[in-house]
């Protein structure tokens, strides 16, 4: 069995990890100068090497949706591809995205177009609302994303948008409750769903995130949320994570990611089966069943500037129920460049230990 991915970032890495044990052969597509996925294969094919690429695999997924959809020109690759087309069109216009959403009637926090600065301004002067604002492409991990609570706000965003060309999506900001993501594999018509877990992000970019107790109300709606959102996006074989808000009762959407999930990495220490191994389960028609979890876990992601040196993962591996994983990738400001997964019987302790390993790497970041 042969799997290509389209991107070779550490979500290939780690779906490659996973499944060289199960006896599959990978070959990535790549973009990146530093890439991960090229330390666990040896296939690795540039964009020009599209037909050879497409040939060495028998099936095709990606990791990532910001690439350049000229590559879905090849038909051979269409033929092999899941979870498709669709999600990808609408992932790379974030407005594209949340019009489809409210179209089909998905819950949505209310938001508005600006297609310019100027329409923006005019359009935030006149809804003197707080709300945040996002560029329309190449928006994530917090990229291309400005909170506005006051007038102050404005002007300052004013002035650091004053050359800016692009084009805007204006959402009304939501006091939710917490955030939540789930995520699902579908295969067969058969749903099953990873362990949901509750996400703190900083700065629009995920800090850490946990498995925790959720009501079977809240647990129930957002598996019908995405089961519908499954089937609205023509998904046959392949994961989606769904990012929720989540206020008193109500779920909202606040994104979808056709594919494996930051907010999932946890399933590797504490599930019976990660979510990098749906993935391929649901892709290689192989069964797939709901995994519950054999303990609490939750992760921390390692982001920016970084030096990972012998002593700082001395003090991190020395908390018990801590894993390391490292993607060997040039560290840079907002760059996720390694992740840390943490296990313990208590959900109480898998924050106690997210709070020490914060603690470890961002002294000087207060987040609790
Ligand atoms: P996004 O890149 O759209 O996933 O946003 C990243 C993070 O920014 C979210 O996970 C939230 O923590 C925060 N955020 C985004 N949109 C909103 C909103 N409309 N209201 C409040 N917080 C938001």
């Amino acid at each position: 069995m042969r799997v290509g991915i389209i991107g070779d970032g550490q979500l290939a890495m780690m779906s490659i990890i996973e499944g060289l044990i199960m006896d599959i052969e990978f070959a990535v597509l790549s973009f990146e100068g530093d890439s991960p996925a090229s330390h666990v294969t040896k296939h690795v094919f540039q964009e020009t090497q599209i037909e050879e690429f497409v040939a060495f695999s028998d099936v095709i997924t990606y990791e990532f949706e910001h690439f350049d959809k000229k590559i879905f020109d090849y038909q051979k690759l269409l033929d092999k591809l899941y979870p498709g087309v669709k999600p990808i069109e609408l992932k790379q216009n974030r407005l594209l995205e949340k019009k489809f959403l409210a179209e089909k009637n998905f819950p949505v926090v209310p938001f508005y177009e600006a297609k310019n600065t100027d329409e923006l301004f005019e359009i935030l002067d006149s809804l003197n609302k707080e709300v945040v604002v996002k560029t329309i492409s190449n928006g994530y991990d917090g990229k291309g994303q400005y909170t506005v609570h006051t007038k102050d706000d404005i002007e300052i965003l004013k002035e650091k948008l004053k050359d800016s060309k692009d084009s805007f999506l204006i959402e009304e900001f939501c006091y939710f409750d917490f955030e939540m993501s789930v995520i699902a594999g579908i295969s067969k018509d058969r749903v099953v769903f990873m362990p949901m877990t509750k996400n703190i992000h900083k700065n629009g970019i995920l800090l850490y995130n946990h498995t925790d107790s959720f009501t079977i109300e809240i647990q129930e709606k957002a598996k019908a949320i995405t089961t519908r959102l499954l089937k609205a996006l023509d998904i046959k074989k392949g994961v989606l994570a769904v990012e929720f808000f989540v206020k008193a009762k109500d779920l909202y959407i606040n994104e979808f990611a056709p594919r494996v999930h930051n907010t999932g990495h946890h399933t590797l220490d504490d599930a019976e089966f990660s979510q990098f191994e749906l993935l391929l389960r649901t892709i290689l028609d192989m069964p797939i069943y709901s995994p519950s979890l054999k303990t609490q876990g939750g992760m921390i992601n390692i982001i920016g500037n970084i030096n990972l040196d012998k002593e700082l993962i001395n003090r991190v591996l020395s908390l018990e129920g801590a894993k390391l994983y490292w993607y060997r990738k040039t560290p840079r400001e907002g760059r996720k460049i390694g992740h840390i997964n943490v296990t313990a019987e208590d959900i109480e302790d898998i924050k106690a230990k997210l709070r020490n390993l914060s603690k470890i790497l961002y002294p000087s970041l207060n987040v609790w």
